[in-house]
């Protein structure tokens, strides 16, 4: 594996932060290439339990360089306090091991407000926004209304461009949601504050990323969300606003012209979506709890519980093509092992019809989920390492998602821990 992604299959929260931490011991560099801080990874390991945000998970292991690439929404604020949390349980971070490309778009202090007033003026009709100025933030960015992180580095020019930012957008503040207006000692502030702390960090990582590989070091690409999720492929408008499927790894991450090799495609054993929007496969009353509650589904960042269901192998197909997935993680299968028997959403019924394929995005709220049930093994797998050591009942699991999905089950993993994996080497479909 030279250059690999590891990207969601799903709605996200598959477990992508516990694979990269695991991958990340074949690897030189670990890119995050799109997303920003509204999401969070889970990652355990002997240093404690940490809940990543913007920072790639590969900042555990000594000796990998972490790289936030031109792709993500750069927020100094909280990318400053989860450096301070991280630092904070014995985990350096230094402009040696973390690099933030000076390409990346700065998230300015008013697209978390205009995030809020917009779901505010939403009301009940709105999208489940974390909250944290991500739509805002890549609108701007796409409109040309924000920033470089390099332009830190530009102090007069920084403040000319922000004077022009700020006078366009307090129009939207004032007159669009009667907001505040932001002033420019408000700028000064957030600049002293939070991006005079980040600046050390930045780089042009494209040249660092370029300089790796003619070197012949290895490049890993993690995905924040999944392909659900992603901006063109996902079930729009409930998608977030950047591209996270593999094939945008290159371009946000700042080496536009790589082709990557392998992409491993994040599922969980059973189905989780955090928000608004429709979720086919959604369980409801006690069935649901007890499912939540054995796989502790709530939002790493938000703490809100998690909309659950049974594996939805219509949507997971869908998400293994989008992706382009070469290999797949099922992550969390020690958590069904409390059930009789399991249910498995094979198809959807639309309109009266089965089908197998994933609906157009403003068809799915008329698609009701064909369930079938198959055995559960009812014993506790997670000191399980080797696929022959798995219940008969859980290697048949396995066996019928990796064939209705069409991509091969390579890693299977039953705890949250590091070494909780089942690893099936040279496994092909
Ligand atoms: P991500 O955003 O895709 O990394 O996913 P999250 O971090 O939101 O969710 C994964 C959660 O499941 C974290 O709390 C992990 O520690 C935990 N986890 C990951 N893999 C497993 C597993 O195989 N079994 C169990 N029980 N927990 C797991």
């Amino acid at each position: 594996m030279k250059n690999c992604a590891i990207v969601g299959i799903n709605w996200g929260d598959e477990g992508k932060g516990r694979m990269v931490d695991l991958l990340t011991q074949d690897f030189d560099i670990v890119v995050r290439y799109q997303g920003g801080g509204n999401a969070g990874h889970t990652v355990i390991n002997e240093k404690g339990r940490f809940a990543l945000h913007l920072l790639p998970s590969g900042i555990f292991r000594e000796g990998v360089v972490n790289i936030l690439g031109n792709g993500v929404a750069l927020d100094p604020e909280n990318l400053w306090t989860e450096i301070g949390d991280v630092s904070a349980k014995g985990v350096p971070v230094t402009p040696e091991n973390l690099k933030i490309s000076e390409r990346a778009s700065l998230l300015l202090p008013w697209h978390r407000d205009l995030d809020a007033l917009e779901e505010q003026r939403l009301a009940d009709r709105k999208y489940g926004s974390t909250k944290q100025g991500i739509a805002p933030f890549y609108s701007d960015k796409y409109q040309k209304k924000t920033v470089l992180a390099g332009e830190l580095n530009r102090p007069e020019a920084l403040r000319r461009h922000l004077a022009e930012l700020l006078e366009w957008k307090n129009l939207t503040l004032t007159k669009v949601y009667g907001a505040k207006p932001y002033t420019m000692e408000d700028l000064e502030k957030w600049l002293s504050e939070s991006c005079e702390r980040i600046r050390p960090y930045l780089c042009d990582t494209g040249e660092v990323l370029r300089a790796a590989q003619a070197a012949g070091k290895k490049i890993l690409f993690e995905a924040q969300l999944g392909a659900l999720r992603d901006l063109d492929y996902g079930i729009y408008p409930y998608t977030t606003s950047s591209n996270t499927v593999a094939a945008y790894a290159p371009i946000g991450a700042g080496l536009p012209s790589l082709k990557i090799g392998t992409v491993v495609g994040v599922v969980k054993a059973y189905s989780t979506c955090v928000g608004e929007g429709p979720f086919v496969c959604e369980l409801f009353g006690e069935e649901a709890h007890a499912l939540r509650e054995a796989g502790s589904e709530y939002g790493a960042k938000t703490g809100r519980p998690r909309r659950v269901g049974p594996i939805d192998l219509v949507a997971t197909r869908y998400g293994v093509e989008v992706q382009g997935a070469t290999a797949v993680a099922l992550t969390k299968l020690d958590v069904l092992s409390t059930m009789d028997r399991i249910p498995v959403c094979v198809r959807y019924e639309l309109d009266g019809e089965e089908t197998d394929r994933f609906p157009f995005p403003a068809d799915l709220d008329r698609a009701r989920p064909v369930i079938r049930y198959t055995d559960g093994w009812r014993c506790d797998i997670s000191a399980v390492r080797k696929w022959e050591d798995l219940p008969r009942e859980a290697r048949n699991y396995v066996r019928l998602i990796e064939k209705a999905i069409r991509a091969p089950i390579t890693y299977i993993s039953v705890g949250p821990e590091r070494e909780s994996i089942i690893i099936r080497k040279n496994h092909r479909l």
